[in-house]
Parts: C-alpha cells; structure tokens; sequence
C-alpha cells in the first residue's frame, strides 16, 4: 500500500473538529481506493449533500479514467495499444491521447529518461507487484532496446495510436494521477465549490483558498519517516503539489533498496543523490511528469529545468539530508524539521 506523502494543516479543519468556531465549516470527507493509491477528498461546503454528490462524481471520473489509462487492468486503453505493439494501431479516448503526448513532450525534456515508452522496463521490474525482482543485465538491455519514444505513432484524425515494434508498450502511471487532478478541478468549478483539498497518493490538489481566504499550509513529507511526518510547509493557493520519493513503491533485496522510478536510459532506478522531489504549480498533469523528471535528472539539472519555467517551483531533498527549493519558495518555505537543511 502506498503512503500518503502530503498532507495538510488546516487550521480550519482542527476548529471544525475541536467547534470552536461557528463560522467554520466541517469539511465533507471520503477516503477511497483507486488508481493504486489511496484518495481522499475534503470539501468545504455547507451543503453537505451537495458535497457529497460532487466527490460522488469525481469518483466516477476517477474510475472512467483508470480504466483507460491503467496499466494493470488487460482491457485499457494503454493495455491494447501494448498488446497491439508491431501489429495494428489502436483507437483511444481523446483524453489517453491528451496524456500520452504529454508523457511525450517530458520524454523529450529529459532526453529520455523520462519515458513514455518505459512500459517494458517497468513490466521486468515489477516493483510494487508480487513478482518485483531485480533481473539480469541481459533482460534490462533487452528491455531498453525496447524503448523508443521515436517509435509512438499518434494518428490524430483517426485518433489512433500505434507502436512500431512487437514487445514495445506505453505506460502513463508517472502522469495520469497528476491528469485525474486536473479532471476533478473541472468538477469543482463546475459545481462551484469554493474551498476543496484531495489527496491522490501524494498528489495534492490544493482547490483555491481554505474557506476564511487564507492560503493552504502543505506540509511536505519526510522522506525518511513514515507517512504524515513533515519536514516542512509550503503556503499555496490553487496549485497542485505533487512529489516523488524512493519511499513510495519499492522492495529490498540484499540490503538494497529498488524504487519505481526507472531511468529508461540506465535500466536501473534512478540514484542521483535526491531522495525526493517536490513540484508546485497550477496543472497537476505538469507537476505529475515534472516530479518523476526531475527526481530522474537530478538537483543541478532539476533546478535548472525549474527555473527555466514560468509558475513552477520545486523542492528536493538529497540523501544527505539538503532541502533545496526553486527561488520562487524562499519566503513560502518554511522547513519544520531540524534534522535536515535548509541550503538557500
Ligand atoms: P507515484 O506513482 O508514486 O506518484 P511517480 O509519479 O513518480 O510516482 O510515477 C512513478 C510511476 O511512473 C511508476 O510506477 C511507473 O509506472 C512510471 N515510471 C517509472 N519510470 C518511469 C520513467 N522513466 N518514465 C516514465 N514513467 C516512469
Ligand atoms: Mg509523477
């Protein structure tokens, strides 16, 4: 089971429960299962039925989504288009297109590394599976020789997508939880739900301000620790925080630990030296492909590749304990935990 990296500290939230205040609002709350993770919804409404009706469709949404999207279930989207890979192009969704070029666009960033074809990599592996190994070199270069990004056929007036070569697949699961949020804002607005906070396994959406205008305080996991131990917060508003850690999903083998992010160019798990990486900006599909990039390129490249961009901020973590942000966090960061350090 997956832990839950982010978590919030609503002083809203602790009113509610403790009723101190009458102006408060009890959130609406559900935890469900889906996506492999745990979900959890809070909506700020006094109309709890309404509230409830809206996390009721984003549930919905969430299912339609991975049913598509999801490389564990045989029949998805993505599925067919892998099984099909060197045969025939596959008709998709719209919105598995959408995504999958998206996945494209950071392939290309990080020079592959990031890789909408890793599906092979990740399939040898199988971290996070029962049958999670580490294999051989031989069955690591076979499976690079597999990936190619170069090689994904998008067919946009068919709406089609077609691998080149038989054993080549797609795999969205770096992006699509980072999607779903996108998706369930949608619904928000379209309800017009004013102060709202889900949880996607470590995926934050943080729906505009807490319910008295004030801005979100996000406490960002320890990657050391275990769920719900923070090193620090961050103050956002309507943004999305999404991070990537080598404690999410892995296995041990002789002492050593194999996390879930592959580097498609090494084979192996991604060791730069970082530990964590978080990304806070508006669009949560970003933020989704952004953490796993830049967890796969490092800090002086992640940070390079952050600054580079317009409404984007980053925070890692090293093994050696350094919190680093992007200069667009040195006012809003506030690391809580005196264990690690803060290098301006
Ligand atoms: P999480 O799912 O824990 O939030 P990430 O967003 O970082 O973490 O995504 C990790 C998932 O991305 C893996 O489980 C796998 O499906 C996929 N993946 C692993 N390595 C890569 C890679 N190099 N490029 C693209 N996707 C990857
Ligand atoms: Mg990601």
């Amino acid at each position: 089971m997956k832990k839950i990296m982010v978590f919030i500290l609503s002083i809203s939230l602790i009113l509610g429960i403790t009723g101190c205040s009458k102006k408060e609002i009890t959130p609406v709350s559900r935890e469900t299962f889906a996506l492999g993770t745990i979900i959890d919804f809070k909506i700020y409404d006094k109309d709890q039925d309404k509230a409830n009706k809206v996390i009721d469709e984003c549930i919905e949404r969430i299912k339609d989504i991975e049913k598509k999207m999801s490389a564990n279930i045989d029949h998805s989207e993505v599925m067919t288009v892998n099984k099909n890979a060197g045969k025939q192009s596959v008709k998709v969704s719209d919105e598995t297109m959408y995504v999958a070029k998206k996945s494209l666009e950071y392939s290309y960033i990080t020079n592959g590394k990031f890789n909408l074809t890793v599906y092979p990599l990740v399939n040898l592996w199988g971290i996070g599976t029962k049958k999670a190994r580490v294999p051989s070199q031989s069955e690591i270069d076979e499976a690079i020789s597999n990936i190619d990004y170069n090689d994904v056929v998008f067919d946009e007036t068919q709406k089609t997508i077609y691998l080149k070569r038989e054993n080549q697949g797609i795999d969205l699961g770096a992006i699509a939880k980072g999607y779903v949020g996108d998706e369930i804002k949608k619904i928000f607005i379209e309800n017009d739900i004013k102060s709202a906070f889900v949880n996607l396994g470590g995926n934050v959406m943080a729906y505009e301000t807490k319910v008295d205008g004030s801005k979100w305080r996000i406490g960002i996991q320890n990657p050391l620790e275990i769920r719900g131990e923070y090193l620090g917060v961050v103050r956002v508003e309507n943004k999305s925080i999404v991070t990537s850690g080598n404690y999410e999903r892995y296995f041990e083998q002789d002492g050593k630990r194999y996390h879930h992010i592959l580097d498609a160019t090494t084979g192996y798990p991604a060791d730069t030296g970082v530990i964590s990486t978080t990304i806070i900006t508006e669009r949560g599909i970003d933020a989704d492909a952004l953490s796993t990039s830049t967890y796969l390129i490092g800090l002086d490249e992640g940070i390079k590749l952050i600054e580079s961009m317009d409404g984007v901020e980053a925070i890692f973590v090293t093994k050696d304990k350094e919190v680093y942000t992007t200069s667009g966090l040195k006012d809003r960061f506030e690391l809580t935990n005196e264990e690690f350090i803060y290098k301006k």
